[in-house]
């Protein structure tokens, strides 16, 4: 996987305007209750200023989640810019980023646009070939997207124990199962954790993402980030969910944890087996995804569709919500595989 960024594509996005949307893997609750609040309040005139560069307030809230210290904490527009940053800050032109196969689609992009290559490898070798390789970076996102897997604690200790590399663990959909590495931290020097604000927490729309390492991986990832990714308005907005509603967040991920089991166990009845999954979607093998995804766009749902994936093949990514929605889908699913 060696490309360079004049050969990349725009990433292509979900056609928007489905009535049921099940492609992004967002919460579909919606989002938690402060935030029309927090909204309302924020004052327009504080809009004509930058905001903080690097969003103190913010991190204070992510530390007392994370439960570590705010020093360790880097924030960034999505969680995408956060991997962006870490990737050009640790990666040198010609340099090799070894990640899963298959693992998040912008990995790649975010190599390439940095001159690295990629090399994807397989689950079953995994540990053996991340320690053969000697890649500058690994990338490793646990539950995995789009698979779901969960990776355990002792296969990210012992390849992040092997690595000469900065080890970059992607915990977008920790909130919905698996074990954080975060307790990790303080053995790991190379070791940098990244999360979301999009995924269980509901704000997919105000673009913020975090990182969680070593004060000086944070201030070298911040370095090349620069100031002022995160607006004014998101910082206010997702420092309120993180003092006001774990609660509620933490009820919907349950549910979501809830609906994705009997989800799965209302497809293997359709004759579907999906793969087990600890995030807040499932992966469902199919001939001719492409063909099955308009086929339910036609019908008002949107889902994500991927082809010739590594060991696996063609496959639905479905994202797990309310259980009614999750019927509507099964209803669809039944009549265009008919
Ligand atoms: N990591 C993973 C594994 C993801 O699935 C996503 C979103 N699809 C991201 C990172 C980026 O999310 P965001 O930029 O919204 O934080």
């Amino acid at each position: 996987m060696t490309a360079t960024s004049r050969e990349l594509v725009r990433y292509s996005e979900t056609e928007r305007g489905c009535r049921i949307d099940l492609s992004d893997n967002t919460n579909l609750w919606g989002a938690p209750p402060s935030v029309a609040r927090v909204l309302g309040e924020f004052g327009a005139p504080e809009l004509s200023r930058y905001p903080s560069a690097y969003s103190p307030r913010l991190k204070r809230a992510i530390a007392k989640y994370a439960g570590v210290d705010e020093s360790m904490i880097v924030t960034g527009c999505g969680s995408d810019d956060v991997l962006d940053s870490a990737i050009r800050a640790f990666g040198a032109p010609g340099d090799l980023l070894a990640m899963q196969n298959p693992s998040f689609s912008m990995i790649p992009v975010f190599a390439t646009v940095s001159s690295l290559s990629v090399k994807g490898v397989d689950r079953a070798r995994l540990v053996d070939e991340m320690a053969s390789l000697d890649a500058q970076i690994i990338y490793l996102c646990t539950p995995n997207n789009p698979t779901g897997e969960v990776l355990s604690l002792e296969t990210i200790e012992e390849i992040t124990s092997n690595a000469n590399a900065l080890v970059i663990v992607d915990e977008a959909y920790i909130e919905f199962g698996g074990t954080s590495c975060v307790n990790m931290l303080g053995r790991f020097e190379n070791l940098l954790i990244t999360r979301t604000f999009s995924k269980a927490l509901g704000l997919a729309g105000f673009r913020i993402g975090y990182g969680i390492a070593s004060p000086a991986i944070v201030s070298r990832v911040e370095g090349v980030r620069g100031p002022y990714k995160v607006s004014a308005i998101s910082e206010v907005v997702a420092a309120g969910v993180l003092e006001n509603d774990l609660e509620w967040v933490a009820e919907k991920a349950q549910e979501a944890v809830a609906n994705r089991n009997r989800f799965a166990r209302a497809l293997n009845s359709l004759g579907f087996t999906p793969m087990e999954s600890g995030a807040n979607f499932l992966l469902i093998p199919v001939a001719e995804a492409r063909e099955i995804e308009s086929r339910l766009r036609d019908r008002g749902i949107a889902v994500r569709a991927f082809e010739r994936l590594n060991g696996i093949g063609d496959a639905l990514r479905v994202t797990v919500g309310p259980w009614p929605v999750m019927e509507e889908f099964l209803e669809a699913l039944a009549e265009v595989m008919k």
